[in-house]
């Protein structure tokens, strides 16, 4: 679960890592109040769940209670990557002299947290990585062990820090390991992390992913989900129990269980397709389920063609059938749907799709191919 930009200030405030002044509003008057609260000179953010807000207008630094208002309501009517600005966040602007990265996250290759610098701050990280991946400097953090003094001062010495700023520096990567381990983040990020030109070190940005299989554990942090926020097909699908994540390719999938969901994707890559998105309805999915997964899929309007891959257990392929005559009798569907179904049931299930345009395959890798080709107009 990402957070917003402000909640994730609160909760460095709450671990003592320095930000600057600022509130969050709804409505460009209460921006232009805020503004005149902090002198006039400040930064409006947009509050969307993507990144990048900088480089298309989503970031944008006022002179004046005026300017701001203006920027407020520009701001508030745009949408970022497909999500509307709901809030800003009003920050008293400061000079910057240098902009640093600072991050730790869940790295899957050494299964251990790892605590990433670079004096490359403010711009993408991923830009960095790809042009200059020197210049990102790496330590993994033994999580029995924690975060070592050494390590500070080696991360220090490596982003050209001045001696200076080392002891507050220390602080502010102990405060992020703290909000990595006590709210079970899986990512902390600072971008940027700047000083000054009076000399002082705060978090301009601030970026948390919270675990989601551990939000449970931290019951007041699970309400800040923003279920608007979020984007609507993941959370439409959350809310009738399949996992759902939108891609950008044209062929979309249907699937049950989360291996085999990602092998289709796989199998689709390398027939030369893009899968549109991932789709696990879960075992012994209903007919309803099946139904709403499809419909689901269909209002993207970029899916060219649809692959469902059952590979009934627990799964019974003739409920999967009849969820999907459901929605196909509903929905009429123009674009060509390909089954393979499976496993138990699957000679009732195959009947019942008798008769409509569906096109059942044997194989996956048949299935897959015949997806791909008519994603491309085969
Ligand atoms: P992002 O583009 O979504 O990552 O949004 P950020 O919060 O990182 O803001 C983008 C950029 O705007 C930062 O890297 C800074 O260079 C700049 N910026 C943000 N706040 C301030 C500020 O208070 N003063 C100045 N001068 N620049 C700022
Ligand atoms: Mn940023």
């Amino acid at each position: 679960m990402k957070l917003h930009e402000y909640q994730s200030k609160i909760l460095f405030t709450m671990y003592g890592i320095p930000i600057p002044n600022g509130r969050i509003a709804n409505s460009a008057k209460e921006v232009r109040q805020i503004s005149d609260e902090l002198g006039g000179k400040v930064v409006i953010k947009a509050q969307v769940l993507v990144g990048g807000r900088g480089k298309v207008g989503g970031v944008r630094i006022a002179k004046s209670s005026d300017e701001a208002e203006e920027f407020a309501n520009q701001i508030l009517s745009m949408e970022i990557k497909g999500l509307p600005v709901r809030k800003v966040l009003v920050d008293e602007a400061v000079s910057i002299s240098q902009e640093f990265y600072l991050s730790i996250a869940n790295d899957r290759n050494t299964q251990k947290p790892v605590l990433m610098a670079s004096s490359s701050g403010g711009v993408e990280v991923e830009d960095v990585a790809l042009k200059t991946p020197e210049r990102i400097i790496k330590r993994t953090i033994d999580p029995l062990l924690g975060l070592r003094d050494y390590q500070l001062r080696d991360v220090a010495i490596n982003i050209d820090l001045d001696r200076m700023y080392w002891q507050e520096f220390g602080e502010i990567i102990n405060g992020v390991w703290k909000v990595y381990v006590e709210c079970d983040a899986t990512l902390v990020e600072i971008n940027p992390l700047v000083i000054t030109a009076d000399k002082r070190l705060l978090a301009l940005d601030a970026k948390i992913i919270l675990d989601d299989n551990a939000l449970f554990r931290h019951p007041s942090l699970a309400e800040l989900r923003d279920k608007d926020a979020e984007s609507g097909p993941e959370i439409k699908g959350r809310a009738f129990g399949v996992t759902f994540i939108k891609m950008e390719g044209n062929i979309g999938c249907l699937v049950n269980g989360a291996g085999l969901a990602m092998a289709t994707m796989d199998i689709i890559k390398t027939l030369g397709g893009d899968a549109a998105n991932f789709l696990d309805i879960g075992g012994g999915a209903t007919a309803e389920k099946v139904a709403a997964s499809l419909r689901l899929i269909l209002e993207d309007q970029n899916v060219k063609a649809i692959l469902i891959n059952v590979f009934g257990g627990i799964t019974r392929c003739d409920e999967v059938a009849k969820g999907l005559m459901t929605a196909y009798n509903e929905v009429k569907p123009e674009i060509p749907i390909i089954v393979r179904l499976v496993g138990t049931n699957d000679e009732e299930g195959l009947r019942l799709l008798r008769g409509s345009s569906l096109i059942p395959a044997e194989t996956l890798v048949e299935a897959a191919t015949i997806a791909v080709q008519k994603a491309y107009g085969g």
